[in-house]
């Protein structure tokens, strides 16, 4: 049996068509900021493609780069006066911050209204109420593959590995609303393989290169692979790819020092799975289409 791949790539194309297309019909731009502290190369990687995605779809797009030195009261001041601008219906502020700011402080000061990355206590409390709200971008990207490959969700098993604010406890909230029973593992659960296992559904947010196994996987089940891993080491690849991938994947290395790797060993899920998400090319491609649809949907709720 070898297992379907769920391409992100048509998923986040349709999405990025969708809000495209309510962009065009909306009377205004909807103006997404993004702020970005400190020189962090993956951080600018993410915030260069947020921004890029932004201007293509027709968001208007502003950047801010503070300096690593910058001071809690600094970013709170920018965090403040995004706030009180009436044209600007997004905020995001990339993560991780340096270590002398207060990350949550920060993330709480955002207007829950603008908050497009939904980590704002107000909207974490809308989402586990079941109430509209910003939903964090990853999760919901989840969701949207799922639905959009048509893999029933209400009534399956659901396991989670992962309870992160991030990804891994509102992606159990958003299972939930679609009806799953869901289970949600991390580091102290006792033998995760046996309750991984049952899930008809399996969600790896964990950050471990292919850290799960054949034997965490239910046979045929739909395993999403959220994490995002370099792995620099030859012998660790060898284990991961099978014949089809192992070539392309020692050249990376070779050329790059390291190849990208997810939470899910690619070769098992291949075997074991009826459906998984490939790392690179996968949930990471609707994490950024998410925030689009995030940032229309902050600014049609403000302006009505
Ligand atoms: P965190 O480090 O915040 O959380 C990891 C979770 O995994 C924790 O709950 C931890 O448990 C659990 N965990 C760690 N080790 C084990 C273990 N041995 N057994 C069981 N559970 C374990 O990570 P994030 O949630 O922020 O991210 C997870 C992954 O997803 C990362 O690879 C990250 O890069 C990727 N990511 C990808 C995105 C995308 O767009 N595709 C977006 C965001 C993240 P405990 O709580 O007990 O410590």
């Amino acid at each position: 049996m070898s297992a379907t791949i769920l391409s992100g790539k048509e998923f986040a194309e349709a999405i990025k068509r969708e809000v495209a297309a309510e962009i065009a019909a909306l009377s205004f731009k909807p103006c997404l900021a993004v702020v970005r502290v400190g020189e962090d190369p993956a951080s600018a990687v993410y915030v260069g493609s947020k921004v890029r995605t932004a201007e293509e779809l027709g968001i208007i797009s502003e950047h801010r780069h503070m300096p690593a030195e910058t001071t809690q009261a600094e970013l709170m001041r920018v965090v403040n006066e995004l706030n009180s601008r009436d044209d600007v219906d997004g905020i995001l502020v990339q993560l991780p911050l340096p270590p002398q700011i207060d990350e949550r402080e920060v993330l709480e000061a955002i207007d829950p209204e603008k908050d497009v990355d939904g980590f704002h206590p107000v909207n974490v409390g809308k989402l586990w109420q079941g109430q509209r709200s910003l939903v964090p971008c990853t999760p919901a990207g989840v969701i949207e593959i799922l639905k959009r490959s048509g893999i029933g969700i209400a009534g399956m098993n659901a396991v989670v590995i992962g309870r992160s604010n991030i990804v891994g406890k509102p992606m159990a909230a958003l299972l939930i609303k679609e009806s799953a029973t869901v289970t949600i593992c991390h580091s102290k659960t006792s033998d995760l393989a046996a309750v991984a296992s049952q899930a008809d559904i399996l969600v790896a947010a964990i950050g471990r290169a292919g850290f799960v196994r054949a034997e965490h996987i239910k046979p045929g089940a739909t395993v999403i692979d959220v994490g995002i891993n370099n792995v620099t080491s030859e012998d660790l690849a060898r284990e991961l790819f099978g014949e089809d991938e192992i070539d392309k994947r020692l050249n990376t290395i070779a050329k790059r020092g390291f190849t990208l790797v997810g939470d899910v060993c690619p070769k098992d899920a291949k075997a074991k799975a009826g459906a998984f998400t490939p790392v690179p090319g996968g949930v990471g491609l609707l994490t950024v289409a998410m925030l689009m649809k995030n940032t229309i949907e902050a600014a049609k709720a403000r302006r009505g």
